[in-house]
């Protein structure tokens, strides 16, 4: 038996030319003192994770809102710092629990989303300010936003939609505020927006379409461990808006530079494993090694703030003063949500089985991702190697092949930091229900 969400082979390529990168970059080692720095951080603070375990009984998300809050406040004040006029929209999707949108909107955030769904929990949160992007957006998905136009710009994604939403919103006698999204030159998907050969075109039908009101531009790197990608494509946009009438330009009122930001401790990466649950070689790598693990460093949010203000000053502002927007999801979202696992078998090599199956986070996210697993009832700065699976039927449902404590036993409180990102929203209904969400008090 599988999951039934497997990655595509997009997805895999993508994953092998990380590890390549990766092993670019010196060794590529995660540095022991980092990671014994990290570990220690979070078994100091473990009577409030036991303590939660003793009254539930039962896997949990335990999510901290003290660390989503601080996480915010450092993003705004990063961008503050360079940025006199910009605007932060939380992307929904990394965690869509409804108290960590809450929370982010308390925080100043508007809201990035996707689909009539999110659309819709956006609005019920009482979100002020939700833009809405994304390919493929249905008429019924695009009459959510005509009706909630005061609330929700459409971030539209092809003249196709640009048409049909004109039609929505003129026949609803609205006018809707808009952005056109962009496909970077260097992105390896074609599905998300406009070509940059045909912006300007673009933009111009936009202007005479009386149910729109066409304000700005969008585009979105995936996995930023630094700005390269995100300062190539601003400066790509320079060149072509640098071409512009003023009539052009006239409307231009924002620029909107997506999310993608990678957490400053960078990617954390097991050896790779098989499908088959075997270890492999992956790009040269010697992998049968649990107690190894390999990273790709990230830069810091002050380096990106900063290089993204030159690239914006010098590519953008020389051209047109504009707002600039952005739409952080992994990077708010990740430390939101930690794992609370409970020890129910262990086998007699050693593997131990718990009461969570990785249907908690809906893909085999640890069998790439090196999470470091932490027994909370034999605490110790030691890692020893060990398989820790969870209880479904598939030999997929992998938590990690170590563990840091003294030793593992049936009962032990296990605890997964900073689980927030890509996990809760990707959750599955598969042969258990997913945790519940606790907060921490
Ligand atoms: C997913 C997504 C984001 C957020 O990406 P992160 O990597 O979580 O920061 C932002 N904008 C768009 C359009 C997205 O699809």
């Amino acid at each position: 038996m599988t999951f039934d969400f497997t990655p595509s082979q997009a997805t895999f390529r993508d994953a092998l030319s990380r590890v390549e990168a990766m092993l670019r970059h010196k060794d590529g080692r995660l540095p022991g003192a980092v990671l014994k720095a990290y570990v220690e951080r979070f078994f100091t603070m473990k009577e409030v994770f036991l303590d939660l375990a003793e009254v539930h009984q039962e896997p949990l998300y335990v999510l901290d809102h003290a660390n989503l809050k601080k996480h915010a406040a450092m993003f705004k004040n990063a961008f503050g710092a360079c940025f006199s006029d910009f605007a932060c929209y939380y992307a929904m999707k990394s965690n869509n629990h409804p108290e960590v949108s809450r929370t982010l909107i308390d925080q100043g955030f508007g809201l990035d989303v996707s689909s009539g769904v999110e659309v819709e929990r956006a609005l019920a949160l009482g979100a002020e300010d939700v833009i809405f992007s994304g390919p493929g957006k249905t008429d019924k998905e695009l009459f959510l936003a005509v009706e909630n136009s005061g609330r929700v710009k459409v971030l539209m994604d092809s003249l196709g939609e640009m048409d049909r939403l004109n039609r929505l919103a003129m026949q609803a006698g609205k006018r809707v505020r808009v952005g056109l999204r962009i496909t970077p030159p260097s992105s390896p998907w074609k599905k998300f927006g406009v070509a940059l050969a045909n912006l300007g075109a673009a933009w111009k039908k936009a202007q005479e379409c009386p149910g729109l009101e066409i304000q700005g531009l969008q585009f979105h790197t995936s996995w930023n461990l630094d700005p390269s990608q995100q300062v190539r494509t601003i400066a790509a946009i320079g060149r072509e808006i640098g071409q512009w009438s003023p009539e052009m330009l006239g409307a231009l009122k924002f620029l909107d530079i997506g999310g993608g930001y990678w957490p400053q401790a960078g990617e954390w990466q097991v050896h790779a494993v098989t499908q088959a649950g075997q270890v492999m070689k992956l790009a040269g790598l010697d992998v049968d090694r649990p107690l190894e693990h390999y990273y790709a460093p990230a830069q810091s949010l002050d380096v990106f703030a900063q290089s993204l203000y030159q690239a914006v000053e010098t590519h953008i502002f020389s051209t047109v003063p504009c707002r600039i927007c952005m739409e952080p999801g992994r990077w708010l979202c990740n430390g939101a949500m930690h794992l609370l696992l409970n020890v129910v078998d262990k086998k007699d090599g050693g593997l131990v089985i718990t009461d969570a199956g990785t249907n908690a986070i809906g893909w085999e996210r640890y069998e790439m991702d090196y999470a470091p697993v932490l027994n909370l009832s034999r605490p110790a700065l030691d890692e020893k190697a060990c398989e820790i699976m969870g209880s479904l039927c598939t030999p997929h449902d992998l938590w990690g092949l170590s563990y840091w404590g003294q030793d593992i036993q049936p009962g032990d409180v296990l605890l997964i930091p900073d689980q927030g990102a890509y996990t809760y929203s990707l959750k599955q209904d598969f042969i258990k229900a997913p945790p519940r969400v606790i907060s921490m008090p």
